[in-house]
């Protein structure tokens, strides 16, 4: 038995539960523990643990303390209704916190005025634990010792009862009449409907599924009123245990029952799977043979050819046995998997310590008890180890993807990713992390790389990349593109359907994947692939040198760059300097933000090993499909349209001042500049200007130092010349300019075909951004992705951008072709793209005149 002390998680009046305006707390149906009435506005952790879950309403939230006891702490009485208006939540679901981590701040003027109540709750909420010790009836500060829980032993603790001695099964639907849902009060009721009960019950909301006996897990289905629920029970008198439940479901749970919610709750599109049924797969087709030549098109991520091997990364299509040996043998089967899993990760971090965080967070997410519990309650039901454990993972993996967060979609991609890797030690293999192991020459396939994928990937042994889901221009691609390695999105799933070791030729020039390709075009493609490096190394000899076109016009070639490591092989490929330092990257895996020293020893170490070269730093641009684990935002319906860039650098100011003054340090002073993602209007940038300024001052920095604008979204490409009056130079990053203006998400690869940066509409707003900038005689620069482009370079010089920064495995080439080009001719030829009526066209326009791109 072990014993641990909560910290008062707020300052203030410190109550028994039985004086909480609230019957249900009162009466211990939620938990065991105290109130407090708050005289402050902070509710920090109590102990260190794992939050569990915020409450979509952010009044609420529940920490697990390492004992496995589950600490609820709800801040007032009735406060869910507030529907988070006034909480602003500072951790995710899943985060680590020590105790007096700040977990949720509240307007205490908003909420008193608004609820019925401020006094907030602290129980324990599973089985298994007894508290005391509260110290009541006083006032408390935060911090000071409150109350002691007593039991678990660790993260075993509150594991499930043995499975009852009964296979009947029973289910019905019931919708949520509940105004807000499944909060803590009518959880609570739930639980003590079902709690004697010997066998499970759990409800399903569309494709999340909770035990109906853990105030938690109903508490994180984050039901709304309407929603259609199924309610199911396995035990004796299963049928009648769910009929009773929805009953009491249909009459509010003690909450008042919204009248006509079960006529206006919305047509449920596909009914939940059954969760005792095989994970859907839609069926793909038998695998490809050799002698079977399959050409699969897809679209253009990272140009460039490579024959090789496949190796299958696909994390959607393993099939297993449903029916196991028996309890006996299948958990002790899991629990080695699962042990031998956790040493790989451990081996992991000590082999790649610059990215042990993200193998501490796989690590975190397998010691989830609620993740164990599931799996091993259905392998009492006689299920195999494999089959219960995919189907545990994927339930979790599903329920947190449809959190509508980014970040918490990133736990679900670690979900399956740790899926796919205690299934493969199930089946006798070595667990693999990332795409650390490969074999020289792979090409690999799978639904989606992900950019912590790339983060290992030993040099030279990737050879291509081939991916049935994906966008162009998504940051994996990013990361592909800065390794050099060719690359095709949105094959489809007839990709899954080629088999491990299927000899292909990737042809990112193409977009197209050629499996079992004849002999004589394998032998084809490897001697064309041999010229272009020979190519290739030919124009890294004079790479070093300016780069002029050939009628004299000078045009800058700089690199984008990801990682300090990026930087000396930037130099060799002839980067005159780095355009795009995308600084969230030297972050994203990391658990707390960088300090400010942190930042500037990277910074310097980049302006280092550019010797001289300029540095273009991107000050942070976090939100849409790059969330940081530290930075919670709160939840989007559109991220991308949302907190984005310098959106979130201004709403907390901290973060882009502790940048600015990392930057402002690196020696000589004349090294980097400043770039501001996601400008959409001057006030944006003259607001961090103003930063820059005061944290010169308090520097003591005599020396100015240039601030640009990012020219992303459309309205900035159409008041160019108001934002060239603030700025001292522009770039555009045609990543997001054309995802904005076709509309088109850049990560669909439904639209992936169509995203196209040589749309004439994006090509008319390059136009008039750089006339803007003329206006106040600005340089133009190009850093998204039709940089790296050769189609889009003649176009984009003819259009008036003086300097390209391109992914650094391209640079040598792309100066080659430059230094060919002739104004008047690329002038010309942009004026014709411009009048036409699609990308494709334009392409056209480009090969004709250039036909050796
Ligand atoms: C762009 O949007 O083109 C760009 C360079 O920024 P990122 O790709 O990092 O969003
Ligand atoms: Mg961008």
């Amino acid at each position: 038995m072990t014993a641990i002390t909560l910290a008062a998680p707020l300052a203030g009046w410190a109550m028994p539960l039985t004086e909480v305006p609230d019957p249900a707390f009162a009466q211990g149906l939620v938990g065991t523990g105290m109130a407090i009435d708050p005289t402050e506005n902070e509710l920090r952790s109590p102990c260190d643990g794992v939050v569990l879950s915020v409450h979509r309403a952010r009044h609420a939230c529940t920490v697990r303390a390492a004992s496995g006891a589950e600490v609820l702490l709800h801040l007032g009485v009735d406060t869910v209704g507030l529907n988070g208006e006034g909480f602003t939540a500072h951790v995710r679901d899943g985060q680590a916190v020590k105790a007096g981590d700040p977990l949720i701040s509240f307007d205490m003027d908003l909420v008193g005025s608004r609820a019925q109540s401020l006094v907030s709750m602290m129980v324990v909420v599973n089985d298994g634990f007894t508290v005391d010790g509260q110290s009541v009836n006083r006032e408390i500060a935060v911090g000071e010792p409150a109350m002691t829980i007593h039991g678990g032993s660790g993260a075993d603790a509150g594991a499930s009862a043995a499975a009852p001695d009964s296979d009947e099964t029973g289910e019905r639907g019931v919708v949520m009449p509940i105004a807000n849902g499944l909060h803590a009060r009518p959880a609570a009721t739930l639980v003590a409907a079902t709690k004697a009960y010997p066998g499970t019950v759990t409800i399903q909301c569309r494709d999340r599924s909770a035990n109906a006996k853990s105030v938690v897990a109903l508490m994180g289905l984050g039901t709304v009123l309407g929603d259609r629920l199924t309610v199911r029970a396995a035990g004796p008198g299963a049928q009648d245990m769910a009929e009773s439940i929805a009953v009491l479901i249909e009459g509010g749970l003690g909450d008042p029952v919204v009248d006509g919610a079960a006529t206006a709750a919305a047509p449920v599109a596909a009914t939940p799977a059954a969760p005792t049924a095989q994970p859907v797969e839609e069926e793909v087709g038998p695998p490809f043979g050799p002698g079977e030549e399959v050409l699969l098109k897809g679209t253009i991520a990272v140009p460039g050819q490579a024959v090789g091997s496949v190796v299958r990364r696909f994390r959607s299509a393993v099939r297993v046995a449903e029916d196991g040996a028996g309890p006996a043998v299948e958990e002790p089967r899991l629990h080695r998997a699962l042990d031998s899993v956790i040493a790989e990760l451990g081996r992991s971090a000590e082999r790649m310590p610059e990215h042990a965080a993200i193998f501490q967070a796989h690590r975190e997410l397998l010691d989830d008890p609620e993740l164990l519990d599931g799996a091993l309650a259905d392998i009492r039901a006689g299920k195999s180890a494999e089959w219960a454990w995919q189907r545990t993972a994927r339930l979790q993996a599903d329920a947190l993807a449809a959190l509508a967060d980014p970040r918490m979609a990133e736990r679900a991609a670690d979900l399956r990713d740790l899926e796919q890797q205690v299934l493969a030690v199930l089946a006798g293999k070595a667990p693999s992390v990332g795409l650390a192991e490969l074999p020289a020459g792979s090409i690999v396939l799978a639904d989606e790389i992900l950019p912590s994928d790339l983060a290992g990937v030993p040099a030279g042994r990737l050879a291509g990349i081939g991916m049935t889901h994906g966008g162009p221009t998504s940051h994996a691609v990013i990361l592909a593109a800065a390794l050099g390695v060719p690359t095709v999105v949105a094959l489809g799933r007839q990709a899954e359907r080629v088999p491990d070791g299927a000899p292909v030729v990737i042809d990112g020039n193409r977009g197209e994947l050629l499996v079992f390709p004849p002999e004589d075009m394998l032998a084809t493609t490897r001697t064309a692939v041999a010229a272009r490096a020979a190519r290739r190394e030919e124009n890294r000899r004079t790479a070093g040198e300016d780069c002029r076109m050939a009628d004299g016009t000078r045009i800058e070639v700089f690199a984008n760059l990801g990682r300090v490591s990026d930087a000396p092989g930037a130099v060799m490929e002839g980067a005159e300097g780095c355009g795009l330092l995308r600084t969230e990257f030297l972050f994203l895996e990391r658990q707390s933000a960088p300090t400010e020293d942190e930042q500037y020893q990277q910074y310097q170490q980049i302006a280092d090993a550019l010797e001289g070269r300029p540095v273009v730093i991107r000050t942070l641009d976090v939100g849409g499909d790059k969330p940081l684990s530290y930075l919670p935002l709160p939840k989007e319906e559109n991220p991308v349209l949302g907190l984005r860039g310098v959106r979130v650098g201004l709403r907390e100011p901290e973060l882009l001042r502790a940048q600015i003054r990392a930057i402002l340090r690196v020696k000589p002073a004349g090294a980097c500049r400043i770039m501001v993602p996601m400008i959409a209007s001057p006030s944006e940038l003259l607001a961090v200007r103003r930063m820059v300024d005061e944290e010169r001052t308090k520097l003591g920095r005599a020396e100015p130092i240039e601030l640009g604008a990012m020219i992303e979204v459309p309205a900035a490409a159409l008041i160019a010349d108001r934002i060239s009056a603030v700025a001292d130079f522009l770039s555009i990053g045609t990543n997001d300019l054309t995802q904005y203006v076709l509309a088109m998400d850049r990560g669909n690869p439904h639209v992936a075909a169509q995203l196209d940066a040589l749309h004439p509409g994006v090509l008319r707003l390059i136009r008039l951004a750089v006339m803007g900038a003329k206006t106040y005689d600005r340089t133009v620069a190009v850093c998204g992705g039709s940089a790296s482009d050769p189609m889009a370079a003649p176009l984009l010089i003819g259009l008036g951008v003086t300097e390209l920064s391109a992914t650094p495995a391209v640079i040598a080439d792309l100066k080659a072709f430059i230094r060919t080009l002739r104004m008047e001719d690329c002038r010309r030829v942009a004026e014709a793209a411009l009048g036409t009526d699609s990308a494709d066209e334009v392409r056209r326009l480009v090969a004709e005149t250039w036909p050796a791109i």
